[in-house]
Order: C-alpha cells, then structure tokens, then sequence
C-alpha cells in the first residue's frame, strides 16, 4: 500500500482542476481527477495520463460518487465557470453547484475527508463595498442570468458550511477571482481568451459596454499555490485568492492589443446584464493565513498566455 495521500478533484479535467491535478502530482500526492467533460477537456489532462499516481474518472458528480480506497481530501472544482457556459447551460450550473455540492460533501464524510469547495468573487455579485473582502455578504441578483452561478455557489458555501457545523467535516472555502492562463478554452466567452483569440485572428475586439468596468487578474500558477496552500491549512471561514492588480475592460483589451501587435479594432457592445462593475479581491486574509500573495504580473502572465494561445489558433 502507498503511504501517498489521495486527493478527489472534481472538475479535474478543466482549465482550473487541470492544474490542480499537476500541482498536487508535484507534492507527491496521488490524484483521481474526475469530470464528466461538459466543459473540461481530455487534452487538459492528456500529458499526465500513464502517471502510476493519476487516475481519471469520466463521471458526472450530480450523481452518486463512488471511489473506492481511503480519500485525504476532495477538490470540489466541477463547474462551468464561465458566462457564457452557465448562461448556455444553467440548469447543469445549477445541479452541479447543489447536488454535486452535496455528493462530494456526502463522499467527504464517508472517507472522513477533508472538503475544499471552489467558490467565487460572484457570490459578491455586483459588489457594493470595494475592495471585497470575505465578511461582505454580497449584491446578488438572484433572478437575474448570472444568478444560476452566483445562487449555486452561493448554496454550495451554505451546504460546506452546514456538513462542517452539523456533520463535523473539515471543509475548506476559497472564494476565486478572476484567473487566466494556459488550458482556457478559446470560446469560453471570457474576455481573455476572446480578446486574444480576436487579435490573434486579426477579428475586431469586442469590448462589452463603455469599458470602464473593471476586473483583477489572476494568473493560474498564483492561484493554484493559495489553494494548495489553504488545503493544508486549518482557516474554516472562506478565503478571496486573486490579484488585486485591478484594471478596465477597456485598458485590458488595449494591453491585448499591444501584447499581440495587432492591427485589430477595438469595438462596443452592449453590456450584458448584471455584468459587475468593479472588481478586486482584498487578500489580507489569505496574507495573515496563508502567507500567500500573487507573485506573477499580468504582463509576464499575458506573455505564457499568448505563447499557450498561438499554439490553438
Ligand atoms: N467582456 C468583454 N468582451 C468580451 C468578453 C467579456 O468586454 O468579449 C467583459 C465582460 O462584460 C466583463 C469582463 O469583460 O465585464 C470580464 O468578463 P469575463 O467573462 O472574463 O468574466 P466575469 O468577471 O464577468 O465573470
């Protein structure tokens, strides 16, 4: 028997759960990733496949969750994550973030595991204080078409937090901001890969709105670090990971521009409804906690990014 310890990551075959997977690999740990390839990819996980200490699932974790053999820890990352796909998917954005919550919360228990769940800045919606940090309780519309995210996610805190109180299972919170790099889809609609995609294809840039509305990026190796970090540690409440590096919609596209050397225009369109205004994550918690702060810059981000995105043009 291996002395490794096993970690679940649910959603590992996506942009995120892909990293994941490879960061934990990296520590030693033997990794099931499981995902039912809505939005995750087999070419994400492809490289590690024949690894002794990674395994995939094809399994969709609205419904019951076998794994058999003792479970550390289970990463709750399954989602679609971006816009456009839980606004083309919102019933599965639904499903997976309250059943598939409560599936791998149940697995948590019986394997006596510790629990992270994948939350977001969404669940501050369109936020009223500025920065967010964790105690804000959030502007969310729960009607509205992004709330099939924000409403999930925001059951899938409530649901962690009622296994931990009720059930006494080690559950973890990290609330994520947004984040970019290699293995994001071209056409998940974000305005990082759309942008880049665009220029790259010479195609005009489309900015959503006037523009002014801002957003803090996070590159995903920064990201991954203040996860792994927070699953070893002993903080409960949720944790805001992301950059406060805060910048426009519309000074992001021209960084795109200047990045790529394109000739591509900058065009408006119209902005989509409950689109938050500002956005920027107040990590004073994670720095006390965590010792963690972003080390990457967006523009040595951007470079690996562009490099990852020429390739799938
Ligand atoms: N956005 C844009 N053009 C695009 C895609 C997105 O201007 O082609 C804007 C979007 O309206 C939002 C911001 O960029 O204000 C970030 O959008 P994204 O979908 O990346 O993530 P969000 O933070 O809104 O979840």
């Amino acid at each position: 028997m291996s002395t490794k310890k096993r970690v679940l990551i649910t959603g590992g075959a996506g942009f995120l759960g892909s990293h994941l997977c490879e960061k934990y690999l990296n520590k030693g740990w033997q990794v099931i990733a499981m995902d039912n390839l809505l939005t995750g990819s087999m070419d994400n996980i492809e490289h590690l496949i024949g690894n002794d200490d990674f395994s995939f699932v094809k399994h969709d974790v609205t419904n019951y969750i076998h794994v058999s053999g003792d479970l550390d820890l289970i990463l709750h990352f399954a989602s679609p994550a971006s816009p456009i796909d839980y606004l083309k998917m919102p019933i599965q954005t639904l499903k997976v973030g309250s059943l598939g919550t409560h599936k791998a919360l149940g697995l948590a228990k019986a394997k006596n595991a510790r629990f992270l769940l994948a939350s977001t800045s969404e669940v501050y919606g369109d936020p009223l204080i500025h920065p967010q940090n964790e105690t804000y309780w959030g502007n969310v519309n729960p009607i509205g078409i992004r709330g099939v995210y924000d409403e999930a996610k925001r059951f899938a805190e409530a649901m962690t937090m009622g296994y931990h109180r009720f059930h006494g299972v080690e559950t973890r919170i990290v609330r994520i901001f947004n984040t970019y790099g290699p293995r994001m889809r071209l056409d998940d609609g974000r305005a990082l890969p759309a942008f880049m995609a665009q220029a790259l294809r010479g195609e005009d840039i489309t900015v959503f709105g006037d523009g002014s509305q801002t957003r803090s990026f996070c590159f995903v190796e920064d990201l991954v670090e203040g996860i792994y970090r927070l699953s070893q540690s002993d903080y409960v409440n949720p944790v805001n990971i992301g950059n406060p590096d805060e910048i426009s919609i519309m000074d992001f596209a021209k960084e795109v521009v200047k990045l790529t050397n394109t000739k591509s225009k900058i065009i408006n369109k119209p902005l989509p409804q409950d689109d938050p205004k500002i956005r920027q994550p107040d990590i004073t918690v994670a720095k006390a906690v965590l010792n963690w702060e972003p080390e990457v810059s967006r523009s040595e981000g951007l470079k690996i990014t562009l490099d990852y995105f020429m390739k799938k043009v």
